[in-house]
């Protein structure tokens, strides 16, 4: 699995959120994008995740060393962000099968994933009658247990305790291996843990 980008740049109107960013992410890279709040982490990873155009420059996926069609990209990809919405109707089970219905997973079943959730007594509830907390852990779970080579997490850490944070520095320490993994962050340790290289948004302007 190969992700290149060439030059790429965004802008809104006229504004510029990034330009110039030439990389290439191979298995392994496990990557923080860092920066203050509004300077474009959310805009870079939703691009790389091929959830977002860009306005410049160019972005290829590359699998076998075969390219990978614009409109199958989502295949190779799971991401964990604010603007992903859970069916609340849903109970967990539910949204697991759904789920599991279009994305392979790294848990044979729904007993491993709920044990693997370790949440408690809220198996037959909709998800609406989850806490925050509770949906980013599910969230968080579907994301990083889909078996996909590569993973976008954009500041996983909101709305979650000290508890839930453990639990989410435990599960995605297990399931890096030979991933690409990308998170976006506001530079919190908890969440960039495992990054061992840093990209400042600051200097793609
Ligand atoms: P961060 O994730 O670092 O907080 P964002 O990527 O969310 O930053 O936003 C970067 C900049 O782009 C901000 O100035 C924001 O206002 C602007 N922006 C983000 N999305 C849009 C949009 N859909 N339309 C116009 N401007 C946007």
């Amino acid at each position: 699995m190969l992700l290149r980008c060439d030059l790429l740049g965004k802008r809104y109107n006229k504004h510029w959120v990034f330009r110039n960013f030439t990389r290439e992410f191979t298995p392994g890279d496990h990557i923080a994008i860092v920066g203050n709040n509004g300077s474009g982490k959310s805009t870079l990873l939703k691009i790389l995740a091929g959830f977002e155009r860009f306005s410049e420059g160019t972005y290829s996926v590359s699998a076998n060393g075969k390219a990978v069609d614009e409109n199958q990209v989502y295949r190779h990809i799971s991401i964990c962000a604010p603007y992903q919405s859970l069916y609340e109707d849903l109970t967990l089970q539910e949204t697991f099968d759904m789920h599991r219905g279009f994305k392979a997973m790294r848990v044979k079943d729904f007993a491993e994933f709920s044990a693997v959730l370790a949440l408690e007594n809220v198996f037959n509830k909709p998800l609406k009658n989850y806490s925050s907390g509770m949906r980013q852990r599910v969230k968080l779970a579907l994301a990083i247990l889909s078996d996909t080579p590569m993973l976008f997490l954009d500041e996983p850490v909101s709305n979650l305790d000290a508890r839930s944070t453990e639990w989410y520095r435990n599960l995605v320490a297990k399931h890096l291996d030979k991933r690409i993994v990308v998170v976006a962050s506001n530079q919190n340790d908890d969440e960039l843990f495992f990054c061992k290289e840093h990209i400042r948004i600051e200097d793609l302007k």
